[in-house]
Formats: structure tokens, sequence, C-alpha cells
């Protein structure tokens, strides 16, 4: 059947991840939402339902639901039909959508990692295809939908310092020369690159520790904090809640102690992180919007079973360290529609921006964009020419295309759509 013009803007169904760190059944918001796109998708309460991927990398592609548009992988659509890209998308990035969009339903704590910059993505490509199939960067953002916890960024240095001198075991496996030397160059007036070097070394001197010693001083730590009552300064000061549960997650790893050098970042519903080239990071807890670009490029060094490269990982990572809160990426009121805010990060490949239609509205146009872009559809029911608007529908709107939505006065409809801000 040959393609009308009127099917540029269509559902999608997309692809779920059950990666192990996922959450369960009912408690995944990933589960309920791709529910709620297709009654005939059931879930079950044993399985974790992890990602959510509305895109088309090949890892995970989303199909056309309109039985009407030929052909119905995305990906093979786009390319029979490269204008729904938009022009300027089409000439930086060639034919294909430039971002991946998802949602994640994090139970247990993902692998610490970081992504390359372009160049540096684009060498390690060259030399490891094997380990890096990609040469694309993977800057990244998360939005919460849910409170969402994770590790981003190093602490401050005299964080560090102050947990290296206060609890042996860390001391342990960072090594006495390099705390030492972190600990005589503390109190120096703001971040000296002498302080920065320590600071460096503290971490390789951890990354690089012999497994055994990781695990004896790991099981030294958790008993010493378990004798400790709960509500007491000590058992805070030790992170004690977090080192227990990422330990009981992931018995002796080396990433356990990583929370002594990474900021714990808490984010409430609408709080949003990007995660710029370099930066150190691993989602512990909750559910998330995320974007990036499309790109599966990752360098791990922790809480995981997956091929870690910690040469390569603390060469490039950026150790400036600021405090939790600086880690928020704020987000932006748009200034043509009172129910949109928008989290515009520094890279050409994504933006998403967040729509809010409150309960008074009953009649909603979604703009036109000069890019391609996908919406998801959080709460709330609505009704437009191309199908229900509904919890979990994924909608697929051509560059310069906008859809009009109906809905019943009396309740808000929530939903999240990611584009390219060129
Ligand atoms: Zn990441």
């Amino acid at each position: 059947m040959a393609t009308s013009s009127e099917n540029f803007v269509f559902p999608l169904k997309c692809a779920v991840k059950n990666n192990a760190w996922g959450r369960l059944g009912a408690s995944s918001e990933v589960a309920k939402l791709r529910q709620g796109s297709d009654p005939d998708f059931k879930y079950d309460e044993e399985t974790p339902y992890a990602e959510l991927w509305m895109g088309t990398h090949p890892n995970g592609p989303s199909v056309i639901s309109n039985s009407q548009v030929e052909p119905s992988a995305l990906k093979d659509w786009i390319k029979k039909n490269p204008e729904s890209l938009g022009e300027k998308v089409l000439l930086k990035f060639g034919d294909d959508l430039p971002f991946l969009f998802k949602v994640l339903s994090v139970n247990k704590g993902l692998s610490i990692q970081a992504h390359p910059n372009k160049s540096h993505a684009e060498k390690l490509h060259a030399s490891q295809p094997d380990k890096y199939a990609d040469p694309n960067h993977k800057p990244e953002m998360a939005i919460a939908l849910t409170e969402f916890e994770g590790l981003c960024g190093f602490r401050p240095i005299a964080e560090i310092a102050s947990y290296i001198e206060g609890i042996p075991e860390l001391r342990a496996v960072v090594g006495e020369g390099p705390s030492a030397a972190l600990l005589n160059n503390n109190g120096v007036d703001g971040t000296t690159p002498a302080l920065l070097a320590a600071q460096k070394a503290c971490f390789k001197g951890l990354m690089t520790c012999e497994v055994e010693t990781v695990e004896k001083n790991l099981v030294k730590l958790v008993q010493r904090i378990q004798a400790m009552d709960p509500e007491s300064t000590e058992f805070h000061k030790h992170n004690g809640e977090l080192l227990l549960r990422l330990n009981t997650q992931y018995p002796g790893d080396v990433g356990c102690f990583v929370i002594y050098f990474l900021n714990r970042t808490v984010l409430q519903p609408g709080q949003a992180i990007f995660l710029e080239a370099n930066l150190p990071h691993a989602y512990l807890d909750g559910n998330c919007i995320e974007c990036m670009a499309c790109s599966d490029n990752v360098v791990r060094c922790g809480l995981t079973p997956k091929f870690k490269d910690v040469p390569t990982l603390c060469e490039m990572l950026n150790y400036n360290g600021k405090p939790s809160a600086d880690n928020l990426f704020p987000s932006v009121q748009d200034s043509s529609d009172p129910y949109v805010t928008v989290y515009n990060p520094p890279v050409p490949d994504f933006a998403v921006c967040k729509i809010e239609v409150p309960e008074s509205v009953s009649e909603y146009t979604i703009s036109p964009k000069d890019s391609a872009s996908i919406v998801l559809v959080i709460e709330g029911e609505a009704q437009s020419d191309v199908g229900p608007f509904q919890r979990g529908s994924t909608i697929f709107i051509s560059a310069h295309k906008s859809v009009t939505i109906k809905k019943k006065k009396g309740a808000s409809l929530l939903m999240f759509r990611a584009y390219c801000e060129l």
C-alpha cells in the first residue's frame, strides 16, 4: 500500500528490555506503560521490566502500529520518507533518528559508568571494535518520573577526604600512599592541580586494588556498619544504608566503595540530570524518562558482571567535584506554550519537553517542530485523528506536523516529547 501524505503521524509499538536490574511486574512503570498502549501485552510479577526503547536503535527498534503505514519498521519507514526527520536533522545526522528515547524502571544499581566524547568514542571504536562497537558519543539525560536515586559526578574533594580519613577499610583499598597524599593536600583553598591529582590517584588506587583486598575490606566494613545503630550519626557518616544495600545487590564488588567518591543524587519527579561526556554515574533506584544520542557507548568500572575497562575509565573521567545539588539540570518554561517545560541539553542530538495539559483544557494542539519527535503519554486520556492518547501511547510525529487532541475536562494529561533543537 502506498503511504498517504496524512500518514506522517502514527502510534508506535516499542521494545521492552528485561534486564535483571529492572523492577518486577506492576512495580515497573515500563511494564504498565507498555500494557497501556497494547492490551495484548501481559506482564507477570516475577519478570523484571527494565527499559522501554522508543526509536530506531537496532537492539530494540520500534514498529509502527498503524497497519495502513508501510514499511512497518520505523527505521525503514524513515529511510523511505527522510523528509519526516526535518531538513536540519537530515543535513546534520543523515537519514536516521539521532536520539533514543527510553523509560527506565530501576530496582537495583546499574553499572558505574561514563560515556566517552565523540572523538574519544571514535578512537576506542577504531582500536578495540570488539569492545566498543559504536563510534558515536552518548550524552544522556534522565528526568525522574518517581523519586529517582543515582550516583552522579565526583563529590567535592573535602568530602572524599573526610570519608578516607574516617573509614579505615576505604583507606586500605585506596592505598596508604594516595590516601596520605590527598589528606596532606586537603585544606588547601579551592581545587588545586595537586589536590585533583591526589584525588585521581585515590580513585585509581581503589579501581586497581586487588580483588581479595577489596572483598576482605568490604566484609569488614559491612560487619562494622551492621553493628551500628541505623539512627546514629556514625551510621549516616558511613553512608550505611546505601553501602549495605549495594553490597546485598553486588556482594564484594569494588563499586560499593565508589559511593564515597561520587555524589548520591535523589531527584524528585520532574527533576533532571544531564550526563555529559566523562561524568561518572550509576542509576540506583526508581523510574525515569531517559533520552540520549542513539548509541550504546559505555565504559564501565563497577557494580557489573560486564566487561570493565578500568584504565580507560580512570583516564577519561572528569574529576572536578561539586555538591550533589549542582548536578541538577535546570528546565525552562516554554515562552510560547504555558503547558510546556523544556529540558534542552548543550548537545544537538536531542532535547526533551514535558507537556502538562491541565484539567480545565479540553482541546490542545501539540505544536509542529523542525525535527521529527516522539511523544509518550504518562497519564490521562484524549482522542485524536491518529488514535487514542492514553497511558503508554507512543506517537511518532514527523517534522512540521502537529496533532490536535480532544480530552474530557476534569482530568489532566501528562506527556513527554523527545525531539531535536537545531
Ligand atoms: Zn550512562
